[in-house]
Order: structure tokens, then C-alpha cells, then sequence
């Protein structure tokens, strides 16, 4: 018996009004176990005037009052994280200490809010000109709204909705319609927490709720996270609609590996950043460039790691890597596997052949050696457990090899070589780069991003541009002259 998953409107659980409704799975073992309403235009608008009542007065609410509901929310999720992982599970599949690691990095986002009284701090210059003076504030945009991917259901809503609400914006999130339990438990601790009913929304629902959104003239800003062609679509018709866009998109991110590098170490990285949450991380390491003579090495100490991996169901702890999100997405990666083949790549270990559950959407790691720039398995985000080896001559044409990928999310340099490093941070044309840290997700206080097809928009997600992205400046001059004084003069001010 199918549960049936709500919206959240108003401070309340709030029934569809539509029948169109969409399947949730538990992908370890293939079972439906909810149904998910998909919200019509009229919904979107209902919500969208809830969120814009609730608006006002909470743009008014001190910065104290809400750093409070930041610290109070913070608590809570601190305190409920492993329910809300075995929520995140058993709708996404990732193992439970994935799932906690995920809202661990969201919780940073959190604690990063609580200094909102710091963070929406302006600047002011005294005598710019003689008794005048010039300020700037940051001010609330009113409504603003999140979409959010199926991969990271509440670290990336985490990223979004926590500066908004700290800057005092009314925020809607639409997740994904694959995995959206998390959005509401996120709902009821932000309830708890104190935070006045209307101004955290959820919607469920499908590109029909998400073109509302859009089009809804009280929607301000809109956060997207999800793959390039439909991030590309949200900033193209986004921007036409007057909103302010941030859209995050897809990746291929490559691990290069010098000969100086440490095998053992490399290869551990290469395991954890391929196959960690079935390789479903906009972050995963899904290339390993492997320069000069260490690849026959590299690619032996790869292959002996895989067979160790224990693929099951993530709710049990024994289990390293979980299912793949539904099974056209498992049974699209293992294409991929074989079109690799065809097109001739080495399959070193084959993740087909693996012994897996009979149920759930499972997939086994895979290893390809010997990819080409030109095969699809190179070129295409592939988002499963598949591990491409590409073999270069030297350091330049790896960076060579980056720098052409359309993609420009994350990538990693392994070294102990500093020079060779800081060339790798100059001259890749990436947006995060780690160097022997094969996820380089930046922490709350700088912010995430990507470049190229990566990113749509001119800013990156949470951090210091979350805020800049999630409020608008002003600058006030001002003087408090003695009318005494006052003249008239038609010159252009000047001040000096
Ligand atoms: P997706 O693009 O299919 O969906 C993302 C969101 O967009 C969902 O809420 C979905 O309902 C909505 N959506 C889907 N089709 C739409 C359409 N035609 N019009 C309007 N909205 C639509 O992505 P996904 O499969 O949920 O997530 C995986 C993708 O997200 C991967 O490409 C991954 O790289 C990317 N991702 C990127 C980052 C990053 O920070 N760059 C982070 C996480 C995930």
C-alpha cells in the first residue's frame, strides 16, 4: 500500500488538488512505496500568494529573531539527522552514512545563516564630500524559489533555503519528485523551530510546477540545481521572465594522477570519488587521467579495491555502495558500459557481471581503461558506478584534455609535486579544484560552483554569493545640511 506524499503550504501538510501523481521507489528493493501529487499552475499560485503573505513581516523580523529560528533549526536537525537519513535512503538509495554525511554538509550551511546579522552587514564611508556621507544595505528579494536534484535531497535544498530564510525571503522548494520525503521533514523542523507558517514552502511536483514558478510574477529569484539541459532551459527562460537565476548543471569530473603520486593513496580516492552513492554526486570522480608510465599500475590498484566493495541495500551498515535511483537510470549507465566496449575501451571490471540483490536497482562498480575523448562513455555525464581511465603522454595534455571538456564542475590533481599543483590551480578551467582531495565541495563560508556547462548564471551557489544572490544592495548618500547654507547648483555633484 502506497503512502501518499504531500505538499507543504501555509505551515501544514496540504493534500494535491490534481490526479496527476508521480511513482516514489525504494530503490534497494525496487518496491513503490509512496505516490507524489504533481501541482497544477493553479497550486503554484496558491502557494506563491501564501509564500508572498508570509513575506513582509518576515523581511521585518529582526536579524536577532532570526538568527534565533536559524539556531533553533540547527539544533533540531542536529539532533533528528539519523531519522532524516533513513528517510533519504530509503527514497535515494545512498548508504546511511552517505546520507549522513550529506545533511552533515548541509548543516554547514546552517551554521553558516546563523550569523545573518553579520552577513547582511553593509559598508559606510563618513565625509565623501564635505557633510556627506554614503552607506550600503542589503535588503530581502520577497518571494524566491529552489529546484532541487534527486541526488542530494537535503543537502542541496539545505544550500538554498538556508541563506534565503536567513535574509529574510519567503522560500518555496520544489524537489525532486524521485526522493521528496526529506523536503518535508525539513518543513516540519523549520515549523518547530519557530519559523512563521508560509515562509518555507514545499511543492512537489514536475516541469509543469517549475514553468508556474517561472512565470509566477511574485517569484523573484530562482535557485536551480540539476542537469546542464534543463539548467540551461531554467536560466534561458528565467532571465526572459525578468528573475534573478542561478542554475547549476551536470559534470564530468577528472582525477589527473602524476607518476610522483602515491599508488595506494591514489587508488583508495579514485574508489571512494567514483563509486561513493553509486557515483550519483555532481561532484563524482567519473575520469581517472592517468599521465605517463603510473597508468598500469594505477589502473591494477583500481581493479583490486572493486571486488572488496560490498553493493546491498544502504540501510544496512555493512553495505559501501547502494543502488542506482530507478531502473531506466541503472539500466542507461550499464549501456553506457557496453557502448563503451563497442567503441573501444578496455572493460577491466564489469559491473554487470557482479553479484548483486535480485531486486532494487543495483549496478556493480565498473572499470574502463583505455577511453577516448571521442567515445560517449567520455563525453557524457554517465551519473552511475562507472570509472573511465584515460591515458595521457604528459601533464600539459591532461590539462589539455580538461580545459576542451564542456563540463567545468570539479577536478583533482594527485601529486607530491607543489609546483606542478599550483601550475594545475592556474591554468585549469574548472571551478573547483582539489589537490590530493579527489571532492572538493567547498565549505559553507566560501561558495560552490562550477564554470562552463556547469553553471548557468553569474552566481555560484551558498557562501558569500548565496547571500549576494538571495538579497539586492543599495547605497544611500545622505547629508543633514543647515538650510542656512543651502544655494542652488546645477553642476553634476563631485566629491571632492
Ligand atoms: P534533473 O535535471 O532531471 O532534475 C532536477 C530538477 O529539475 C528536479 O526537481 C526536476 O523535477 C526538475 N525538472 C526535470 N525536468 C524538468 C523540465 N523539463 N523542466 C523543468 N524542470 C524539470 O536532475 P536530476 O536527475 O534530479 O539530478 C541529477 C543531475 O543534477 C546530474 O546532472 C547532476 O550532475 C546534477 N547536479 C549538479 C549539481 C551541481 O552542483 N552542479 C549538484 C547536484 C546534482
Amino acid at each position: 500500500m502506497s503512502t501518499y506524499i504531500s505538499h507543504w503550504i501555509g505551515g501544514k501538510p496540504v493534500v494535491g488538488s490534481t490526479a496527476r501523481t508521480s511513482p516514489v521507489y525504494n530503490p534497494a528493493t525496487g518496491e513503490q512505496t509512496a505516490l507524489v501529487p504533481l501541482a497544477s499552475v493553479e497550486e503554484i499560485d496558491h502557494v506563491v500568494n501564501v509564500a508572498s503573505a508570509a513575506a513582509k513581516a518576515w523581511a521585518n523580523a529582526p536579524l536577532a529573531r532570526r538568527a534565533a529560528v536559524l539556531f533553533a533549526f540547527r539544533e533540531l536537525l542536529h539532533a533528528r539527522s539519523g531519522e532524516l537519513a533513513a528517510i533519504v535512503t530509503a527514497e535515494h538509495g545512498k548508504v546511511l552514512s552517505d546520507a549522513g554525511g550529506e545533511i552533515a554538509r548541509g548543516l554547514e550551511n546552517v551554521e553558516y545563516a546563523t550569523s545573518v546579522p553579520q552577513l547582511m552587514k553593509g559598508g559606510y564611508s563618513e565625509q565623501v564630500s564635505t557633510g556627506v556621507d554614503v552607506y550600503s544595505i542589503r535588503q530581502t528579494l520577497g518571494v524566491v524559489a529552489g529546484i532541487t536534484p534527486f541526488n542530494f535531497p537535503v543537502m542541496v535544498p539545505l544550500w538554498m533555503c538556508a541563506n534565503a530564510i536567513a535574509c529574510g525571503n519567503s522560500f518555496i522548494l520544489k524537489p525532486s519528485e524521485k526522493d521528496p520525503s526529506a523536503a518535508l521533514f525539513l518543513a516540519q523542523l523549520w515549523k518547530d523551530a519557530g519559523l512563521p507558517d508560509g515562509v518555507f514552502s514545499v511543492v512537489q511536483g514536475d516541469k509543469v510546477a517549475v514553468d508556474a514558478l517561472i512565470n509566477h510574477e511574485d517569484v523573484a529569484a530562482l535557485s536551480f540545481v540539476g542537469s546542464t539541459p534543463i539548467a540551461k532551459y531554467i536560466y534561458e527562460t528565467g532571465t526572459a521572465a525578468g528573475k534573478r537565476i542561478q542554475a547549476l548543471g551536470g559534470a564530468k569530473n577528472h582525477m589527473v594522477v602524476l607518476p610522483d603520486a602515491d599508488i595506494d593513496m591514489t587508488a583508495d580516492a579514485a574508489i571512494s570519488a567514483g563509486y561513493g552513492a553509486a557515483g550519483e554526486r555532481c561532484m563524482a570522480i567519473s575520469v581517472v587521467v592517468a599521465v605517463g608510465d603510473i597508468a598500469d599500475s594505477l589502473v591494477e590498484a583500481i581493479a583490486k579495491r572493486i571486488p572488496g566493495l560490498v553493493v546491498g541495500n544502504g540501510a544496512d551498515a555493512t553495505t559501501d555502495m547502494g543502488p542506482l535511483i530507478t531502473s531506466e537510470h541503472r539500466d542507461k549507465v550499464a549501456g553506457y558500459i557496453g557502448a563503451g566496449a563497442d567503441a573501444g575501451a578496455t572493460i577491466v571490471v564489469d559491473g554487470r557481471d557482479a553479484a548483486l540483490p535480485d531486486d532494487g536497482f543495483f549496478l556493480g562498480a565498473t572499470l574502463l581503461d583505455d577511453v577516448k575523448p571521442e567515445m560517449t562513455v567520455y563525453r557524457d555525464e554517465i551519473f552511475g558506478p562507472v570509472l573511465s581511465v584515460v591515458r595521457v603522454a604528459d601533464f600539459d595534455e591532461a590539462i589539455k584534455l580538461i580545459n576542451s571538456n564542456q563540463f567545468a564542475n570539479g577536478t583533482a590533481l594527485f601529486t607530491r609535486d607543489g609546483g606542478a599543483a599550483r601550475k594545475f590551480q592556474h591554468e585549469i578551467e574548472v571551478g573547483m579544484i582539489g589537490i590530493n582531495v579527489a571532492i572538493p565541495v567547498p565549505v559553507a563560508y566560501y561558495s560552490f560552483g562550477g564554470w562552463k556547462a556547469s553553471l548557468f548564471g553569474d552566481s555560484h551557489m551558498y557562501g558569500p554569493e548565496g547571500v549576494n544572490f538571495f538579497t539586492r544592495g543599495k547605497v544611500v548618500t545622505s547629508r543633514w545640511p543647515d538650510p542656512a547654507t543651502s544655494t542652488i547648483n546645477l553642476h553634476f555633484s563631485q566629491a571632492r
